[in-house]
Protein backbone atom coordinates (compact mmCIF):
# COMPACT_ATOMS: atom_id res chain seq x y z
CA UNK A 1 0.00 0.00 0.00
CA UNK A 2 1.18 3.68 -0.48
CA UNK A 3 1.86 5.30 3.14
CA UNK A 4 3.60 8.73 3.64
CA UNK A 5 7.09 8.04 5.15
CA UNK A 6 9.14 10.25 7.17
CA UNK A 7 12.67 10.04 6.54
CA UNK A 8 13.91 12.87 8.94
CA UNK A 9 13.57 16.24 9.75
CA UNK A 10 11.89 18.18 6.71
CA UNK A 11 11.76 14.84 4.65
CA UNK A 12 8.62 12.77 3.88
CA UNK A 13 7.68 10.96 0.97
CA UNK A 14 5.06 8.41 -0.66
CA UNK A 15 6.08 5.12 -0.61
CA UNK A 16 4.42 1.33 -1.24
CA UNK A 17 4.85 -0.36 2.28
CA UNK A 18 3.44 -3.76 3.62
CA UNK A 19 -0.22 -3.92 4.19
CA UNK A 20 -1.01 -3.45 7.88
CA UNK A 21 -2.94 -6.46 9.51
CA UNK A 22 -5.12 -7.56 12.57
CA UNK A 23 -2.66 -7.98 15.64
CA UNK A 24 -5.42 -8.69 17.90
CA UNK A 25 -8.78 -9.33 18.31
CA UNK A 26 -9.99 -5.93 19.13
CA UNK A 27 -7.89 -4.53 16.13
CA UNK A 28 -9.54 -3.08 12.37
CA UNK A 29 -8.03 -2.93 9.42
CA UNK A 30 -9.69 0.82 8.29
CA UNK A 31 -9.45 1.72 4.17
CA UNK A 32 -8.73 5.65 4.69
CA UNK A 33 -11.00 8.15 2.99
CA UNK A 34 -9.51 11.28 4.16
CA UNK A 35 -6.05 12.21 6.06
CA UNK A 36 -5.41 15.88 7.51
CA UNK A 37 -1.97 17.07 8.11
CA UNK A 38 -2.34 18.79 11.36
CA UNK A 39 -0.33 21.50 12.63
CA UNK A 40 1.33 19.54 15.22
CA UNK A 41 2.57 16.85 12.83
CA UNK A 42 4.66 19.91 11.84
CA UNK A 43 6.15 19.53 15.27
CA UNK A 44 6.93 15.54 13.71
CA UNK A 45 8.16 17.04 10.33
CA UNK A 46 10.63 19.41 11.79
CA UNK A 47 12.22 17.13 14.25
CA UNK A 48 11.20 18.40 17.32
CA UNK A 49 9.40 15.76 18.95
CA UNK A 50 11.41 12.61 20.98
CA UNK A 51 11.58 9.41 19.43
CA UNK A 52 10.35 10.26 15.86
CA UNK A 53 11.84 7.26 14.12
CA UNK A 54 12.67 7.02 10.09
CA UNK A 55 9.84 4.79 8.82
CA UNK A 56 7.33 6.04 10.63
CA UNK A 57 3.83 6.95 8.71
CA UNK A 58 2.27 10.19 10.52
CA UNK A 59 -1.65 10.96 10.21
CA UNK A 60 -3.83 10.85 13.24
CA UNK A 61 -7.09 12.49 11.96
CA UNK A 62 -8.52 10.43 9.42
CA UNK A 63 -12.10 8.77 8.50
CA UNK A 64 -12.27 5.43 6.38
CA UNK A 65 -13.88 2.41 5.60
CA UNK A 66 -13.99 -0.61 7.91
CA UNK A 67 -11.73 -3.27 5.48
CA UNK A 68 -11.25 -6.05 7.98
CA UNK A 69 -12.53 -6.83 11.91
CA UNK A 70 -10.87 -8.27 14.80
CA UNK A 71 -12.32 -11.68 16.13
CA UNK A 72 -13.75 -9.18 19.40
CA UNK A 73 -15.45 -6.60 17.13
CA UNK A 74 -18.78 -7.17 16.69
CA UNK A 75 -20.00 -3.08 17.19
CA UNK A 76 -18.30 -2.67 13.36
CA UNK A 77 -18.45 -4.70 10.41
CA UNK A 78 -16.94 -4.52 6.50
CA UNK A 79 -18.08 -1.81 5.15
CA UNK A 80 -19.13 0.80 7.65
CA UNK A 81 -17.88 4.57 7.07
CA UNK A 82 -16.01 5.46 10.08
CA UNK A 83 -14.57 8.48 12.01
CA UNK A 84 -11.35 7.42 13.74
CA UNK A 85 -10.16 10.01 17.55
CA UNK A 86 -7.06 10.57 16.95
CA UNK A 87 -6.15 9.16 20.66
CA UNK A 88 -6.23 5.59 20.91
CA UNK A 89 -8.00 4.24 23.97
CA UNK A 90 -9.09 0.84 25.48
CA UNK A 91 -12.14 1.87 27.10
CA UNK A 92 -11.62 -0.12 30.30
CA UNK A 93 -8.52 1.46 32.03
CA UNK A 94 -9.54 3.73 35.48
CA UNK A 95 -8.65 7.23 33.05
CA UNK A 96 -10.78 5.93 30.12
CA UNK A 97 -13.48 5.07 32.77
CA UNK A 98 -13.23 8.55 33.87
CA UNK A 99 -14.03 10.51 30.48
CA UNK A 100 -9.71 10.93 29.96
CA UNK A 101 -9.60 9.15 26.35
CA UNK A 102 -6.80 11.03 25.91
CA UNK A 103 -4.70 9.71 28.97
CA UNK A 104 -5.81 5.78 28.32
CA UNK A 105 -3.03 3.50 30.41
CA UNK A 106 -3.39 0.76 28.12
CA UNK A 107 -2.78 1.89 24.63
CA UNK A 108 0.84 3.35 25.26
CA UNK A 109 2.06 1.22 27.39
CA UNK A 110 5.18 2.29 30.35
CA UNK A 111 4.24 5.84 29.36
CA UNK A 112 2.59 7.90 32.28
CA UNK A 113 1.51 10.53 30.86
CA UNK A 114 -0.33 10.67 27.47
CA UNK A 115 -2.29 7.91 26.00
CA UNK A 116 -1.60 6.35 22.51
CA UNK A 117 -1.65 8.34 19.33
CA UNK A 118 -1.73 7.12 15.60
CA UNK A 119 1.56 8.16 13.83
CA UNK A 120 2.75 10.64 16.58
CA UNK A 121 6.74 9.13 17.34
CA UNK A 122 7.51 6.43 19.66
CA UNK A 123 6.37 9.00 22.54
CA UNK A 124 2.77 7.96 22.10
CA UNK A 125 3.10 4.45 21.76
CA UNK A 126 4.64 4.05 18.01
CA UNK A 127 1.28 3.50 16.13
CA UNK A 128 1.42 3.87 12.48
CA UNK A 129 -0.80 6.67 11.19
CA UNK A 130 -3.59 7.45 8.89
CA UNK A 131 -1.83 9.23 5.97
CA UNK A 132 -1.92 5.75 4.01
CA UNK A 133 -4.34 4.03 2.02
CA UNK A 134 -4.72 1.50 5.24
CA UNK A 135 -4.02 1.87 8.77
CA UNK A 136 -4.57 -0.59 11.94
CA UNK A 137 -6.77 0.93 14.42
CA UNK A 138 -6.68 -0.91 17.68
CA UNK A 139 -9.22 -0.51 20.47
CA UNK A 140 -11.62 -0.33 17.71
CA UNK A 141 -14.62 -1.43 19.55
CA UNK A 142 -13.90 2.01 21.44
CA UNK A 143 -12.75 4.83 19.75
CA UNK A 144 -14.30 4.64 16.00
CA UNK A 145 -17.39 6.10 14.87
CA UNK A 146 -20.07 5.07 12.01
CA UNK A 147 -20.35 8.51 10.59
CA UNK A 148 -24.03 9.71 10.47
CA UNK A 149 -25.34 9.72 7.15
CA UNK A 150 -26.13 13.65 7.47
CA UNK A 151 -22.52 14.15 8.47
CA UNK A 152 -19.98 15.60 5.36
CA UNK A 153 -17.53 13.70 4.73
CA UNK A 154 -15.10 16.96 5.10
CA UNK A 155 -17.00 17.98 8.46
CA UNK A 156 -16.52 14.04 9.91
CA UNK A 157 -12.62 14.15 9.45
CA UNK A 158 -12.99 17.23 11.17
CA UNK A 159 -14.10 15.72 14.40
CA UNK A 160 -11.22 13.46 14.72
CA UNK A 161 -9.15 15.73 16.35
CA UNK A 162 -9.51 20.01 15.32
CA UNK A 163 -13.32 20.70 16.01
CA UNK A 164 -13.01 18.84 19.77
CA UNK A 165 -9.51 19.99 20.41
CA UNK A 166 -10.65 23.95 19.91
CA UNK A 167 -14.16 22.89 21.92
CA UNK A 168 -12.04 21.19 25.08
CA UNK A 169 -9.43 24.25 24.81
CA UNK A 170 -12.83 26.87 25.67
CA UNK A 171 -14.47 24.16 27.51
CA UNK A 172 -11.35 23.54 30.04
CA UNK A 173 -11.05 27.69 30.33
CA UNK A 174 -14.39 27.79 32.33
CA UNK A 175 -15.74 30.92 30.35
CA UNK A 176 -18.05 33.06 32.36
CA UNK A 177 -20.57 35.08 30.96
CA UNK A 178 -18.76 38.02 29.56
CA UNK A 179 -15.60 36.75 29.54
CA UNK A 180 -12.78 38.42 27.38
CA UNK A 181 -11.11 35.46 26.06
CA UNK A 182 -7.99 35.74 24.32
CA UNK A 183 -6.67 32.87 21.86
CA UNK A 184 -3.10 32.61 20.65
CA UNK A 185 -2.47 30.77 17.30
CA UNK A 186 -4.63 31.25 14.69
CA UNK A 187 -4.36 27.83 13.36
CA UNK A 188 -6.91 25.75 13.03
CA UNK A 189 -7.28 24.64 16.85
CA UNK A 190 -6.97 28.14 17.98
CA UNK A 191 -9.74 29.36 14.89
CA UNK A 192 -11.93 26.67 16.06
CA UNK A 193 -11.18 27.45 20.20
CA UNK A 194 -12.29 30.86 19.44
CA UNK A 195 -15.18 30.11 17.61
CA UNK A 196 -16.13 27.62 21.06
CA UNK A 197 -15.36 30.14 22.84
CA UNK A 198 -18.79 32.01 22.19
CA UNK A 199 -20.59 28.80 22.53
CA UNK A 200 -19.49 29.29 26.39
CA UNK A 201 -20.82 32.25 27.01
CA UNK A 202 -17.80 34.39 26.15
CA UNK A 203 -17.90 37.95 25.52
CA UNK A 204 -15.22 39.17 23.88
CA UNK A 205 -12.86 36.88 21.82
CA UNK A 206 -9.25 38.44 20.85
CA UNK A 207 -7.02 35.98 18.42
CA UNK A 208 -3.06 37.14 18.32
CA UNK A 209 -0.76 35.30 15.38
CA UNK A 210 1.78 36.26 13.36
CA UNK A 211 0.55 35.40 9.97
CA UNK A 212 -2.07 38.04 8.14
CA UNK A 213 -3.81 35.55 6.37
CA UNK A 214 -4.67 33.64 8.99
CA UNK A 215 -6.14 36.29 11.31
CA UNK A 216 -7.87 37.36 8.45
CA UNK A 217 -9.71 33.95 8.16
CA UNK A 218 -10.53 34.03 12.31
CA UNK A 219 -12.27 37.29 11.96
CA UNK A 220 -14.42 36.40 9.66
CA UNK A 221 -14.90 32.86 10.56
CA UNK A 222 -14.34 33.09 14.50
CA UNK A 223 -16.07 35.83 14.06
CA UNK A 224 -13.47 38.33 16.48
CA UNK A 225 -10.84 40.96 17.14
CA UNK A 226 -7.55 39.92 15.66
CA UNK A 227 -4.07 41.44 16.02
CA UNK A 228 -0.45 40.18 14.74
CA UNK A 229 2.34 40.42 17.46
CA UNK A 230 4.71 41.47 15.24
CA UNK A 231 3.04 45.12 15.02
CA UNK A 232 2.78 44.44 18.81
CA UNK A 233 6.07 45.99 20.87
CA UNK A 234 4.99 44.19 23.96
CA UNK A 235 1.90 41.18 23.24
CA UNK A 236 1.89 40.79 27.12
CA UNK A 237 1.19 44.87 27.73
CA UNK A 238 -0.53 45.18 24.45
CA UNK A 239 -3.10 42.54 25.88
CA UNK A 240 -3.17 43.96 29.19
CA UNK A 241 -4.05 47.74 27.89
CA UNK A 242 -6.84 46.13 25.52
CA UNK A 243 -8.72 43.89 28.84
CA UNK A 244 -7.84 46.33 31.13
CA UNK A 245 -7.06 44.04 34.07
CA UNK A 246 -5.79 41.43 31.98
CA UNK A 247 -7.92 38.95 30.07
CA UNK A 248 -10.37 36.21 32.18
CA UNK A 249 -8.80 33.73 29.79
CA UNK A 250 -6.07 32.38 27.69
CA UNK A 251 -5.96 29.58 25.62
CA UNK A 252 -2.39 28.63 24.19
CA UNK A 253 -3.10 26.80 20.78
CA UNK A 254 0.47 27.34 19.77
CA UNK A 255 2.31 24.64 21.48
CA UNK A 256 6.20 24.09 21.05
CA UNK A 257 7.23 25.78 18.35
CA UNK A 258 6.23 28.94 19.09
CA UNK A 259 7.41 32.07 17.44
CA UNK A 260 7.94 35.60 18.75
CA UNK A 261 11.01 35.69 21.16
CA UNK A 262 14.16 34.66 20.15
CA UNK A 263 15.86 33.11 23.52
CA UNK A 264 12.65 30.57 23.33
CA UNK A 265 13.58 29.81 19.83
CA UNK A 266 17.01 28.84 20.43
CA UNK A 267 16.75 27.08 23.73
CA UNK A 268 13.48 25.46 22.91
CA UNK A 269 13.87 24.78 18.52
CA UNK A 270 17.30 25.06 18.30
CA UNK A 271 19.10 23.43 21.48
CA UNK A 272 16.31 21.77 22.81
CA UNK A 273 17.08 22.33 26.36
CA UNK A 274 13.44 22.71 26.93
CA UNK A 275 10.17 20.93 25.81
CA UNK A 276 9.89 23.45 22.73
CA UNK A 277 10.04 27.23 22.62
CA UNK A 278 7.08 28.10 25.09
CA UNK A 279 6.66 31.68 23.91
CA UNK A 280 2.86 31.67 23.85
CA UNK A 281 2.22 29.94 27.41
CA UNK A 282 4.53 32.75 28.56
CA UNK A 283 2.28 35.18 26.87
CA UNK A 284 -0.96 33.48 28.38
CA UNK A 285 0.63 33.26 32.01
CA UNK A 286 1.55 36.93 31.57
CA UNK A 287 -1.48 38.84 30.21
CA UNK A 288 -3.90 36.29 32.18
CA UNK A 289 -5.67 38.64 34.64
CA UNK A 290 -5.18 37.45 38.21
CA UNK A 291 -7.27 34.82 39.26
CA UNK A 292 -8.25 33.81 35.70
CA UNK A 293 -7.68 30.81 33.80
CA UNK A 294 -4.73 29.41 30.89
CA UNK A 295 -6.18 26.57 29.15
CA UNK A 296 -3.30 24.55 27.10
CA UNK A 297 -4.07 22.25 23.87
CA UNK A 298 -0.66 23.42 22.15
CA UNK A 299 2.02 20.48 22.13
CA UNK A 300 4.54 20.40 23.93
CA UNK A 301 7.45 17.78 24.31
CA UNK A 302 7.50 15.41 26.85
CA UNK A 303 10.61 17.08 28.50
CA UNK A 304 10.77 20.26 30.68
CA UNK A 305 9.56 23.75 29.36
CA UNK A 306 10.28 26.71 31.15
CA UNK A 307 7.56 28.83 32.53
CA UNK A 308 7.35 32.01 34.77
CA UNK A 309 5.51 29.60 37.58
CA UNK A 310 5.88 32.35 40.21
CA UNK A 311 3.53 34.68 38.21
CA UNK A 312 1.04 31.54 38.31
CA UNK A 313 1.17 31.41 42.14
CA UNK A 314 0.90 34.92 42.88
CA UNK A 315 -1.35 35.84 40.15
CA UNK A 316 -3.65 32.82 41.63
CA UNK A 317 -4.01 31.54 37.85
CA UNK A 318 -5.55 28.20 37.01
CA UNK A 319 -4.09 26.32 34.36
CA UNK A 320 -5.61 23.44 32.69
CA UNK A 321 -4.54 21.47 29.87
CA UNK A 322 -4.78 18.50 28.03
CA UNK A 323 -5.20 16.56 24.97
CA UNK A 324 -8.92 16.69 23.88
CA UNK A 325 -10.93 13.54 25.19
CA UNK A 326 -12.52 12.88 21.45
CA UNK A 327 -14.49 10.10 22.37
CA UNK A 328 -16.12 12.46 25.11
CA UNK A 329 -16.80 15.18 23.27
CA UNK A 330 -18.44 13.80 19.89
CA UNK A 331 -22.09 13.28 20.84
CA UNK A 332 -22.39 16.72 21.73
CA UNK A 333 -19.79 17.92 18.75
CA UNK A 334 -21.85 16.13 15.74
CA UNK A 335 -24.52 17.89 17.24
CA UNK A 336 -23.32 21.12 16.87
CA UNK A 337 -22.20 20.21 12.92
CA UNK A 338 -25.71 18.84 12.36
CA UNK A 339 -27.43 21.94 13.42
CA UNK A 340 -24.50 24.37 11.61
CA UNK A 341 -23.36 26.08 14.84
CA UNK A 342 -20.02 24.48 13.86
CA UNK A 343 -18.91 24.52 9.84
CA UNK A 344 -15.76 22.73 10.42
CA UNK A 345 -15.17 22.41 6.21
CA UNK A 346 -14.83 25.42 6.25
CA UNK A 347 -11.13 25.31 7.42
CA UNK A 348 -10.22 22.98 4.48
CA UNK A 349 -7.96 24.63 2.28
CA UNK A 350 -5.85 22.60 0.31
CA UNK A 351 -6.44 18.99 -1.13
CA UNK A 352 -3.84 16.94 -2.11
CA UNK A 353 -3.10 13.32 -3.56
CA UNK A 354 -1.15 10.85 -0.93
CA UNK A 355 1.13 10.56 -3.65
CA UNK A 356 1.89 14.33 -3.49
CA UNK A 357 2.52 13.99 0.26
CA UNK A 358 6.17 15.87 -0.07
CA UNK A 359 4.69 18.72 -1.46
CA UNK A 360 2.11 18.94 0.68
CA UNK A 361 4.36 19.17 4.07
CA UNK A 362 6.41 21.69 2.15
CA UNK A 363 3.55 23.84 1.47
CA UNK A 364 1.93 23.86 5.20
CA UNK A 365 4.77 24.13 6.61
CA UNK A 366 6.04 27.23 4.74
CA UNK A 367 2.60 28.26 5.22
CA UNK A 368 2.25 29.26 1.49
CA UNK A 369 -0.91 29.38 -0.59
CA UNK A 370 -3.37 30.76 2.05
CA UNK A 371 -3.04 27.00 3.24
CA UNK A 372 -5.09 26.30 6.82
CA UNK A 373 -5.87 23.24 6.86
CA UNK A 374 -4.57 20.05 3.74
CA UNK A 375 -6.27 17.27 3.19
CA UNK A 376 -4.64 13.94 1.90
CA UNK A 377 -6.51 11.47 -0.71
CA UNK A 378 -5.47 8.06 -0.92
CA UNK A 379 -5.34 6.49 -4.51
CA UNK A 380 -7.84 3.47 -3.10
CA UNK A 381 -9.95 6.53 -1.22
CA UNK A 382 -13.17 5.96 -3.78
ZN1 LIG B 1 -4.19 16.99 14.87
ZN1 LIG C 1 -7.67 3.14 28.65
Amino acid sequence: MLAMDYRGARRVRAQQKPMPEIQHPRDVIVRVTRSCICGSDLHLYNGAVPDTRVGTTFGHEFTGIVEDTGGAITSLKRGDHVLVPFNIACGQCAFCLEGLFGNCHESNPGATAVGGIFGYSHTTGGHQGGQAEYVRVPFADVGPMIIPPDIEPDNAVMLTDVVPTGYQAAEMAGIQPGDTVVVFGAGPIGIMAARCAWLFGAGRVIVVDELDYRLDFARQYAPCEVHNFHTMKDPVLFIKKATGLGADVCIDAVGAEAAGRAMQSVLGRKLKLQGGSSTALHWAINSVRKGGVVSVVGVYGPTATMVPFGNVVNKGITIRANQASVKRLLPRLVEHVRSGIIDPKALITHRFSLEDVSNAYRIFSSKLDGCIKPLLIPPTAE
